[in-house]
């Protein structure tokens, strides 16, 4: 009995295969949320009006915004990665992920650049970088349904009036970037996938690939560009901002419906 009430509860808020999200629909779906950096590892760090600020710091607040609002919708469980101001691998946060049965995993950071080029702002997202995927068993398409959920994100962060990170030329196409392993030192250590493809460059991806489980990494604005940082970045309450917007995409991408 306890079985069949869940389908029929479940009806309204699934996300079925046919979205290209999920084989089964998830009861509930799981995220993953991974704020990104923490303890000794600070991610970007600026000062502005002579306070050191710590994208660790920024991505936490972010994440547990995102968390509280994501809770308000039905069939939803949040797992975080880290638990406050904590050390963990990139490696150690996709495995989490794995054992506690994460169906999507999204990546909370902020983006910097050398000062002497902080013109650069704007929001992106990272995504797979092809279409290679090690299992279907969690996700049929990781490609396409990563893709549609990054252009929500993107288009709740345009809507705040965050640019479009022109960052990574090449590899982005309008704020969705797509970046290949090719570290400094040549093509001889290039990283494939077991089918030839060349594999991600960012680890979030990477590692939460070989589980099946679909991964963005949000981007949301330029800890190192001062109008970015003062318009969207320098209060609690402009990171909830954000995390609504990101809230509110999910939800779409998602088919959530509200408590
Ligand atoms: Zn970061």
């Amino acid at each position: 009995m306890l079985m069949a009430a869940v389908v029929a509860f479940n009806v309204s808020t699934s996300v079925t295969a046919a979205d290209g999200f999920f084989m089964t629909a998830p009861d509930p779906i799981v995220i993953c949320l991974d704020p990104g950096h923490g303890g000794s590892a600070d991610g970007a760090k600026y000062e502005h009006n002579g306070t050191m600020i710590y994208e660790k710091d920024l991505n936490w607040t972010i994440a547990c915004y995102l968390k509280d609002e994501l809770l308000t919708y039905q069939n939803v469980e949040i797992i975080m990665v880290r638990d406050g101001d904590v050390d963990i691998e990139n490696q150690e946060r996709a495995d989490y992920a794995a054992e506690n049965g994460a169906d999507y995993y999204i990546s909370i950071h902020n983006n910097a650049k050398d000062k002497n080029a902080d013109t650069t702002r704007g929001c992106m997202v990272l995504c797979p970088v092809g279409r290679f995927q090690y299992s279907t068993d969690i996700c049929p398409n990781i490609y396409d349904s990563t893709d549609f959920l990054a252009k929500c994100v993107m288009d709740n962060l345009c809507a705040l009036g965050l640019g479009v990170g022109d960052d990574f030329p090449g590899l982005n196409e309008g704020g969705i970037v797509r970046r290949p392993y090719s570290p400094d030192g040549g093509a001889k250590q290039t990283r494939e996938y077991p089918d030839g493809t060349v594999a991600d460059y960012y680890s979030q991806i990477r590692f939460t690939e070989e589980y099946g489980i679909p991964a963005i990494v949000i981007e949301h604005a330029y800890i190192s560009n001062d109008d970015d940082y003062d318009e969207y970045l320098s209060s609690d309450e402009k990171l909830k901002t954000l995390a609504m917007a990101d809230a509110e995409a999910i939800a779409k991408a998602f088919h959530l419906v509200k408590n």
